[in-house]
């Protein structure tokens, strides 16, 4: 039998989709600009206006300002994962680093992490210096455990990273009283912290981003849709842009264009956002310091505390659609939203004692490569070239991404070059219905693991969760 669908208290006004609150904040989805007019010659072609697609574009205008670079995007510029994420600028690796490390050695896995270390001053810097109010606070990283397993996975997790070389600057455990002073989660057994992290609002970063190419002289159409991506061309119901080098941008809209159905699975990821909340919410639980929030489940919860006060905290709602279908404007099911809720007032009680409600609700699809590591790619042969898979990790990996792809695309070798998700070959996923039943599989066994460790007094991570990862190869 199923379980009752959780319900929950909606705030007036509340909206369900519209791409995300984010641009609810920013005044409404924006309206797309011009499209593309007729055939065009460029230098680059880039498909996708997201992070990915506009940190290239930035990159390469900043190396080699009179580069022309044609930005093709099928709605508008920060519609996809981009303008809805949980606004994590994270340097947390996509994929571990053991896998990177199985090609290109260890010392080559952790240049990678050092580089995303440094990465997220970087977009602080470049926003500062672009004028990009994109509510950045480089608050940090908080990976709370709410149960046993959880807290054994946290230590786990702690001697990974010194196994690796990452010292207490880079991640540590919080003492009680510290936890206290930083944000009180209701039944945290343990908390590790990382300064590697900064919130941001993510709209705010893509339309600003946005802002800058164009201001550098990229010509970026929306509206237009890729059909076809050729070496040498990009082709649109509008016109055909030719280019030296053609770059897909698209992440988790990659199996929506031909051939590439089973490269990167549309994995769906759902947010909701309270109203802002009052005083004496925050009096009871913290978060002073705007941390980022994650907990160690195998199904996990991310969080922040927004500018205006709000709580906005994501989740997998249906993981993924069977044949790679992609929800397009971010609706999200009554079950999906009861479920998040559920989880947000069980971390936060006073929330739900507020009488607050939620004032939207959305998802999004991120790109999953069958081994889980992100990769970066340009084939010099074909001027063909790609960034993504990212797994969820993909604000700060995009802006690595956007520079890397600068590089391989002008032809120089550099540190970036050399980095181990450089060129990376990974298979396919595998064909229907396998891989819905896989995936699907891997989410019931997770959810089921996650019950189990909050049901059972140990502190063992349950076998159903291992065996999920075997399936998907996690
Ligand atoms: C709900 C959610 C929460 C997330 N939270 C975080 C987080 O907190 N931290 C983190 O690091 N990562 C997070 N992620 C992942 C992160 O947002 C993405 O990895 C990242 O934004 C990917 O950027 P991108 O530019 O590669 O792709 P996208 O932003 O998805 O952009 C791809 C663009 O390509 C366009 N496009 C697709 N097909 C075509 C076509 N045929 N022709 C032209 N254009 C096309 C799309 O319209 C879209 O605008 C989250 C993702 C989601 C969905």
């Amino acid at each position: 039998m199923n379980a009752p669908a959780p319900t929950a208290p909606l705030a007036g006004g509340f909206v369900n989709g519209e791409v995300s609150f984010w641009y609810r904040d920013l005044g409404g989805v924006p309206e797309p600009g011009d499209a593309l007019g007729g055939d065009l010659d460029a230098d680059v072609a880039i498909v996708g206006a997201g992070y990915t697609g506009l940190w290239t574009a930035y990159y390469l205008k900043r190396a080699r300002p009179g580069l022309r670079v044609a930005v093709l995007e099928r709605e508008f510029a920060g519609y996809g994962a981009s303008g809805r994420n949980g606004g994590w600028l994270t340097a947390d690796l996509a994929g571990i680093p053991e896998r990177y490390a199985a090609t290109h050695g260890a010392e080559a896995a952790r240049a990678l992490q050092r580089a995303m270390f440094a990465t997220i001053d970087e977009v602080i810097a470049v926003a500062a210096a672009e004028g990009i109010d994109a509510g950045i606070v480089k608050s940090g990283l908080l990976h709370v455990a709410t149960n046993r397993a959880q807290l054994a996975r946290a230590r786990h997790m702690l001697a990974h990273e010194r196994e690796w070389g990452w010292g207490e600057e880079d991640l540590r455990p919080l003492d009680d009283a510290e936890r206290e002073a930083r944000l009180r989660v209701a039944g945290a057994q343990g908390m590790l912290w990382s300064p590697h992290c900064a919130r941001i609002q993510p709209a705010r970063l893509v339309r600003g981003l946005l802002r800058a190419v164009r201001g550098l002289g990229v010509q970026v159409f929306e509206a237009t849709p890729v059909t076809a991506i050729e070496p040498g061309r990009a082709v649109t119901p509008y016109g055909t842009v030719r280019a030296g080098h053609v770059i897909r941008a698209t992440e988790g809209f990659t199996a929506g264009l031909p051939g590439k159905r089973r490269t990167w699975l549309p994995m769906n990821s759902s947010m909701i956002v309270t109203e802002p909340l009052p005083a004496k919410v925050w009096e009871a639980i913290g978060w002073e310091g705007r941390e980022l929030l994650g907990d160690l489940a195998h199904y996990y919860m991310y969080a922040q505390r927004t500018a205006d006060d709000r709580i906005a905290f994501g989740g997998r709602g249906r993981p993924y659609r069977y044949g790679s279908r992609i929800d397009e404007r971010g609706r999200t099911p009554a079950w999906t939203v009861g479920a998040l809720w559920d989880l947000l007032t069980g971390m936060f009680p006073a929330v739900r004692a507020s009488g607050a409600g939620i004032a939207h609700t959305w998802s999004g699809v991120l790109g999953v490569p069958r081994d889980w590591c992100a990769t970066v790619h340009v084939d010099p042969a074909t001027g063909l070239g790609w960034a993504g898979g990212y797994t969820g990790h993909g604000v700060a990996t995009a802006n690595l991404a956007g520079r890397t792809l600068r590089d391989l695309i002008l032809g120089e070798e550099t540190e970036l070059t050399a980095l181990p998700w450089v060129g990376r070959r990974v298979r396919g996923w595998e064909p229907e219905p396998l891989r819905w039943l896989g995936v699907h599989a891997m989410y019931r066994l997770y959810r089921m693991a996650d019950a189990r460790e909050n049901r059972a007094p140990g502190a063992r991570t349950s076998a159903l969760a291992r065996i999920a990862d075997t399936i998907t190869g996690r």
